[in-house]
């Protein structure tokens, strides 16, 4: 795609990346075919190839963001399939980064969603004020029918919609330690515990940290680590989303320094995603670039890391049916397709997949928050191909793909991690016990 930024608009190193990008576009419109808001809502504005062009014009001609572009970007899911499909090369996360920060800078949103940004910004990063914020959630509860009338305050009924009837109790997994191999140890890993997860379903890490125990890594959660940045990123808040990168960054050099890691082990694929793109969010800052592309090399998926050791045997062949669902963070953002579903058939699964498995379930970081007309058709969609496979259980890589779907169907929904520590002598997880 021919461009016109002028020399002046290139000395922005922002500004000259999306231009790198936007010309790397040859205008084919593949990836129309494949973007869930394009094949929900049928409108080429709301497609990449639509959205491309958007930015596009608002970045050559200098202007601020408007009403029509923080519409169509604002229902852009960053599920990435468009990056998956594209035969060019082109790298629509930066670009749409990019414009999501320029939105941040450039547009007054109205004050209801201001407000609503600000909220969750402020709460869901930080463990203590999420757990207070879903306990006052149930009192709120009852006001949600009223909320959904009203579109402003839509988003209001979908977060009182989605907050569990009870918080599971903190875990002591989630504090900073050292968790000491129980078998001949060969690896020393520090683990992510993450921030809406740990609330959510502190479960997963507890498995992760008893799998990776068992099979002889030392597991770290290093003092200091926080929230990865991803829901801030996402809509917009570039400094805060620096902020925690530099906060991460700084914890896990500090325990590369003192003990060295083989990995820094992700057990959300949204974060995952996020923390391997550190190297080029902090290319910048020169106190921070060399670290920061150290820390995303690190970075992997606990399937990824998994998938590199040797395993033994598993304890136990369940011989369950499981419908894999593949989170876009995973797929599309980082590329893994094949290890979780190899690790679940080689413990005993009979792994299922989903027709359409491309397509985004709708949750999308605050996406199901902020979207909740289009995130509630596009849970439908998936539940109703996940269903179609048969298989009496779920599995998937994603906290916030299991709230999403967990959500629309009554078939247990469980963490891939929580899985595997089943078959290799962990607990059955929660919730597999009523299984048929
Ligand atoms: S990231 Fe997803 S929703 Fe956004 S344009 Fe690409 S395919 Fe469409
Ligand atoms: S598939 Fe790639 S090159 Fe083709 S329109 Fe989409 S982004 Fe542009």
């Amino acid at each position: 795609m021919q461009t016109t930024f002028s020399l002046a608009q290139l000395a922005d190193p922002h500004v000259a990346e999306a231009e790198k990008i936007l010309r790397k576009c040859v205008h084919c419109g593949f990836c129309t075919a494949t973007c869930p808001t394009y094949v929900t809502l049928g409108n080429e504005l709301d497609s990449p190839r639509g959205r491309i062009y958007l930015i596009k014009d608002m970045l050559e001609n200098g202007r601020p963001a408007d009403e029509e572009i923080v519409t169509h970007i604002d229902r852009c899911l960053s599920c990435l399939a468009c990056m998956t499909t594209c035969p060019s090369g082109v790298h629509y996360m930066h670009l749409v980064d990019h414009a999501r920060a320029h939105i941040q800078q450039t547009y007054r949103r109205p004050l209801i969603d201001r407000a609503i940004r600000a909220l969750l910004a402020q709460v869901l990063p930080y463990p203590a004020r999420f757990r207070a914020a879903l306990k006052l959630a149930s009192f709120g509860r009852p006001f949600a029918p009223l909320f959904a009338r009203v579109k402003g305050l839509r988003p209001l009924a979908a977060m009182l919609a989605m907050a569990p009837r009870s918080v599971p109790a903190a875990s002591p997994v989630s504090k900073p330690a050292t968790h000491a191999a129980t078998a001949q140890r060969r690896g020393r890993v520090a683990l992510l515990t993450g921030c809406a997860q740990s609330v959510l379903d502190p479960a997963i890490n507890e498995a992760t940290v008893r799998l990776l125990t068992r099979l002889g890594v030392e597991v770290v959660v290093p003092q200091g680590e926080g929230c990865c940045g991803a829901l801030v990123h996402h809509m917009g808040r570039e400094e805060a989303a620096l902020t925690a990168a530099r906060n991460n960054v700084d914890a896990w050099t500090r325990e590369v320094e003192r003990g060295g890691l083989d990995a820094i082990v992700i057990t959300a694929s949204g974060c995952g995603t996020t923390i391997k793109d550190y190297g080029f969010m902090l290319r910048l800052d020169p106190a921070y670039a060399g670290k920061a592309a150290r820390v995303s090399a690190l970075a992997k998926d606990v399937t990824e890391y998994l998938a590199s050791i040797q395993l033994p045997e598993p304890a136990l062949e369940p011989g369950l049916a499981v419908a894999y669902h593949s989170a876009c963070s995973m797929q599309h953002g980082q590329k893994i397709t094949r290890q979780p579903k190899d690790l679940l058939k080689r413990a005993g699964f009979d792994v299922r997949e989903p027709k359409e498995g491309h397509l985004c379930c709708g949750s999308a970081g605050t996406y199901n928050i902020l979207q909740p007309e289009i995130a509630g058709k596009l849970r439908s969609r998936k539940v109703a191909n996940i269903e179609a496979t048969g298989a009496p259980l779920v599995a998937t890589g994603n906290i916030g793909c299991m709230t999403q779907i967990g959500g629309g169907t009554r078939l247990p929904v469980v963490h891939t991690v929580e899985l595997l520590d089943w078959a290799y002598g962990g607990p059955r997880p929660e919730g597999v016990g009523a299984v048929p």
